[in-house]
């Protein structure tokens, strides 16, 4: 491609609503513009970039046997209502009706569209595992849409969704996209780390996601020295910071104790009780009133949440505190299913409701609970200082050292279980004939964020430095003098050359100053430069530098072709 004639509308100072890094650079070097909040152009360059991170998802996801289609963004609400989502998704659901006064939806993810063509397709074990995937624009009405592409409101995201007969089945999917998402990165060229992650308002019994390291992060991530545990601290075990309990669970103070929980239940006792698989069930917890048990829970499915709890509790003969702590449990704004620290809307609603006394259970099998007296106040500083948590707060399972940091979360695969199949019936019979339901996952990849989380990751006070397989151009040949005959035949021979080799390089032919030249070069982020001038052709050299290390070299204006 010519400059010349290339719409790459650089710029020389950063727009002043540009917050991070990613932002800026992606504005200056004319690949992207804002349309309103959270919406954003795709100019040319900023599209290529796009298409060759996509590219490298296809490779990767059609190698690990999943089938590309593509679904409507616009959803019907009744498909939505069959899983209670049309409800719960809260405002990041665009709604909106249609001339006949339907209802419809802007999908920001596809579980339903999908269970509903599965399941009016698939009658038998022997049509399963049905694997698929899409790449597409999905609109999320963010409350805070920020840092351009990290964040937007409709944006590009691979999305993939498996249906098996059995576990063993779904687990095989989750692992192939757990190993697809690995070869992705890595290739991608990103510093990445899989990390236990919250199933948030997708659902499912367990999740991993995909963190590009960069500071910038939203996300935290503990992750230990001594062993390959990995989480969200979101996800993490963080020890309570409440009034009563400011130590580690060392069982040297006074407010932990080791408790019979009459009541509480072992995860596989749990999981029997509701037909879950015992990987569903994280764990068990048992809160009371005066002494008097007032609700079983169980952690990790928010399957088990909305359609199972209240059963649950029936079965149990336990009586809860009210229906307010029943909708506080299962709407609260990160669930109960999450992590210790984030049930802190829960403790604080359910002090509301006057209950005085928490137990929350480890898993039974290691009887090791926590006693929390909890005052409300405290649950709601403590909530806010969860932001700000220290190594020091979360409890390793090997006992080895913990560290944080930062993360971009581009990837994120869920095991979905029964969430959706069960919801919206996706069922098959099985080799005896029995009908059974389908198992699901689902796998999503920020395509458009992985481009605003590889420019976190690399970049300097000059620009962006592409890791290769992401860059826009392998190379930019710049022409320093294009109305120097000599000049502008070897820029142009070279230029055939290249492209005649397969490399996809940008050529600066613009009638611009050397130095608008070399800025425009590092801004864009092109691994490689070879600038052509007619003091280097008057030594018989044109000058090259690798972007990332600045490292310059010459190279024999003749033998050009020898040196790639
Ligand atoms: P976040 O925690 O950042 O809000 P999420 O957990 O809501 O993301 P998922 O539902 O897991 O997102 O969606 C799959 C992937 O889509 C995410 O891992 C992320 O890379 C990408 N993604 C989600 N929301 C956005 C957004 N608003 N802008 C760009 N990419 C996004
Ligand atoms: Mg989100
Ligand atoms: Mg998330
Ligand atoms: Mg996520």
């Amino acid at each position: 491609m010519r400059f010349s004639s290339c719409y790459i509308p650089t710029l020389k100072e950063s727009p002043a609503d540009a917050e991070v890094v990613s932002h800026k650079l992606l504005l200056r070097a004319g690949m992207v513009r804002r349309l309103t909040s959270g919406l954003y152009i795709y100019l040319p360059l900023g599209l290529k970039i796009i298409d060759k991170i996509a590219s490298v998802v296809r490779e990767e996801i059609n190698a690990s046997g999943f089938q590309e289609l593509l679904m409507p963004m616009v959803q019907p609400a009744d498909l939505w209502k069959e899983t209670g989502r049309w409800e719960h998704y809260g405002k990041e659901l665009l709604r909106f009706k249609d001339r006949n006064e339907r209802d419809y939806c802007l999908g920001p993810t596809h579980e339903e569209v999908i269970t509903d063509l599965v399941r009016g397709e698939v009658r038998s074990y022997r049509q399963l595992p049905v694997r698929l995937y899409q790449i597409q624009s999905k609109f999320r009405d963010e409350i805070r849409p920020r840092f351009g592409l990290m964040r937007g409101r409709e944006f590009m995201m691979k999305d993939g969704y498996s249906f098996d007969a059995d576990i063993a089945g779904a687990e095989k999917s989750y692992k192939l996209m757990y190993d697809a998402y690995t070869r992705i990165f890595k290739r991608l060229g990103l510093k990445f780390r899989a990390v236990e992650a919250d199933t948030g308002s997708i659902g499912g019994n367990f999740s991993h996601e995909f963190m590009v390291l960069a500071d910038t992060g939203e996300d935290t991530i503990a992750f230990c020295h001594d062993c390959d545990y990995a989480a969200n601290v979101e996800r993490a075990e963080v020890v309570w910071k409440g009034e009563a309990c400011t130590e580690a669970c060392t069982g040297a103070c006074p407010d932990y104790e080791k408790v019979d929980t009459p009541g509480a239940h072992s995860v596989e006792e749990v999981a029997a009780m509701l037909r879950v698989p015992a990987k569903a069930v994280v764990k068990t917890m048992l809160f009371s009133v005066d002494g008097k048990p007032v609700a079983v829970l169980v952690r990790g499915d928010r399957e088990v949440n909305d359609i199972k709890l209240k059963n649950l509790l029936k079965a149990q003969e336990v009586e809860l505190a009210g229906a307010a702590t029943v909708e506080a449990l299962t709407h609260a704004p990160v669930g109960f299913a999450g992590p210790v620290g984030l049930d802190v809307p829960v403790y604080a609603d359910l002090e509301l409701q006057g209950a005085t006394d928490y137990v929350t259970g480890a898993n039974a099998a290691d009887a090791h609970f926590r006693h929390v007296d909890l005052r409300r106040d405290a649950a709601i500083t403590a909530w806010a200082d969860l932001r700000a948590i220290t190594p020091e707060d979360v409890c390793p399972r090997c006992g080895g050292g913990i560290e944080l940091t930062k993360g971009i979360e581009v990837g994120h695969i869920f095991m979905l279980g029964l969430k959706y199949s069960e919801s919206m019936h996706a069922a098959f019979l099985d080799e005896n004939g029995k009908e059974k339901l389908m198992i699901m996952g689902c796998y999503g990849i920020g395509v458009s964020r992985v481009a605003a989380a590889a420019i976190e990751q690399n970049h300097d006070e000059n620009g962006i430095v592409f890791p290769p397989p992401v860059a826009p151009f392998e190379c930019i040949l710049l022409n320093l003098d294009p109305r120097n005959a000599e000049v502008t035949a070897k820029a142009e021979e070279i230029y055939a050359m290249l492209r005649d080799m397969g490399v996809d390089v940008l050529l600066d032919d613009r009638e611009e100053r050397p130095g608008v030249k070399f800025k425009d070069a590092d801004l864009l982020g092109a691994p490689m430069q070879l600038v052509v001038g007619g003091k280097g052709l008057a030594r018989g050299i044109v000058e090259c530098k690798d972007r990332r290390s600045g490292e310059k070299g010459e190279l024999s204006a003749d033998v050009i072709e020898e040196d790639f």
